[in-house]
């Protein structure tokens, strides 16, 4: 169906994946490790829908969660828990009891103080839980200025100094199984530099952790690669598989990569419906009725997103900012974008919206979140349905009466 009628049958604001390039942007990197022991986890925050969990587990994926909510969703679309690694900097003992009672593959633990917590309530449950230390490699973001989260002036993860010793720890200590290794250095990665450069301060880690009899199975990557938005050079997956490859050399791990928007970006578009044009002294706007509550990136990050008036590529264009209905001058999704002139009832499609899209949307203005809707095999179908106005208020009604 085209979008055109996609808009029409489900509305707008919509969210439309095309489930054939999220296959194909998977099958591409699980194959470039061939016959290498590897596990794919799909980092589920970058788009969280259950069928989008359960259609990349049918290809073979795990997840890569950052609260227990996503390791929730994971099993609940259907993943081996054995898949499922639980990473993130601040997780309560709540979640850290419940990781370890559903019996996940491995918890990356981003503190010393994590870790303490870990082993206490791995002891009061009468488990082992398998743990993975998350190493900083403090890589010199001068050199590397995409690097955002590999620095020690951040807070995530480990030095390599201290990591040595907390497995040393884990090592001694009887509930404590110190099964994996991990890094994480940055998001929208888009040279590979860097990422070997952690990859083998890593690697050299794990050498040294061998010597000492302790014995690291799983090489845990992390997520990061980049994709294009407009004209970015990209890592294809074969260098970024050989360059991980050629720093591990001679070490018998299973590589383990979690990859998000690599996988979910360019398969999503949000679909935005004109509502007015309108100039203002010098500058024109368009009115839409998508806003930053549904997807949020332009507003956040000041991020990019194509824009493409639906059956007007070829017209004239002039800039506009293109701006939602929301009570805020941080509400856009373009700014100075060349666009033809629309009018009322033109679709207009954000490109690259499958990652950090949806999932980062609120109520805000008591905006329902938009609908979500699969394109596989030249078929489409709801994923998510629209929320209504009593969806929004459904934990607030109850306490109308009691005054
Ligand atoms: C966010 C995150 C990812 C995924 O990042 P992408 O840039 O979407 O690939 C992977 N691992 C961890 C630990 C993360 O926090």
């Amino acid at each position: 169906m085209k979008r055109i009628d996609l808009a029409k049958k489900y509305n707008t604001p919509l969210y439309i994946y095309d489930f054939d390039h999220f296959s194909n942007q998977y099958n591409a990197l699980k194959q470039e490790f061939k016959a290498r022991k590897s596990l794919v986890a799909f980092a589920v925050k970058s788009n969280s829908n259950l069928s989008v969990i359960k259609h990349f587990a049918s290809l073979g994926a795990g997840a890569d969660c950052v609260s227990i909510g996503e390791v929730q969703r994971a099993l609940k679309a259907g993943v081996h828990p054995y898949k499922i690694i639980f990473s993130g900097v601040g997780k309560k003992d709540e979640e850290i009891t419940k990781a370890l009672q559903l019996g996940i593959l491995f918890i990356n633990v981003e503190s010393e103080g994590e870790l303490k917590r870990v082993e206490l309530i791995a002891s009061q449950l009468e488990v082992v839980a398998r743990v993975s230390l998350r190493v900083n490699p403090n890589i010199d973001p001068k050199t590397h200025p995409y690097i955002s989260t590999g620095l020690n002036e951040n807070k995530f993860g480990i030095d390599i100094d201290t990591a040595k010793r907390l497995y040393i720890f884990c090592k001694n200590s009887e509930h404590l199984d110190p099964v994996g290794i991990h890094f994480h250095i940055g998001s929208q990665l888009t040279d590979l530099e860097p990422i070997k450069e952690a990859s083998a301060i890593v690697a050299s880690l794990v050498r040294s952790l061998e010597k000492l009899d302790i014995e690291i199975k799983f090489f845990d990557v992390g997520g990061g690669l980049g994709v294009a938005y407009e004209d970015e050079k990209t890592i294809s997956a074969y260098d970024y598989v050989q360059g991980v490859l050629e720093t591990i050399k001679g070490l018998d791990v299973t590589i383990v990569c979690e990859p998000g928007r690599y996988l979910t970006a360019n398969g999503g578009e949000f679909l935005t419906t004109v509502l007015y044009e309108k100039i203002t002294g010098e500058k024109r706007f368009v009115i839409v009725d998508g806003a930053m509550n549904d997807l949020l990136r332009p507003s956040l990050y000041n991020a990019y997103h194509e824009i493409e008036v639906i059956g007007k590529e070829k017209r004239e264009e002039t800039l506009a900012d293109i701006v939602g209905p929301v009570c805020e001058s941080g509400d856009f999704l373009a700014k100075a974008t060349p666009i033809a002139l629309c009018e009322h009832g033109d679709i207009i499609a954000v490109k690259s919206s499958g990652a950090y899209g949806f999932v980062m949307s609120s109520n805000y203005n008591t905006r329902g979140k938009a609908a979500e809707v699969a394109l596989e095999n030249g078929n489409d179908r709801l994923i998510r349905r629209r929320e209504s106005v009593e969806d929004i208020w459904r934990l607030e009604e109850e306490f109308l009466d009691d005054k």
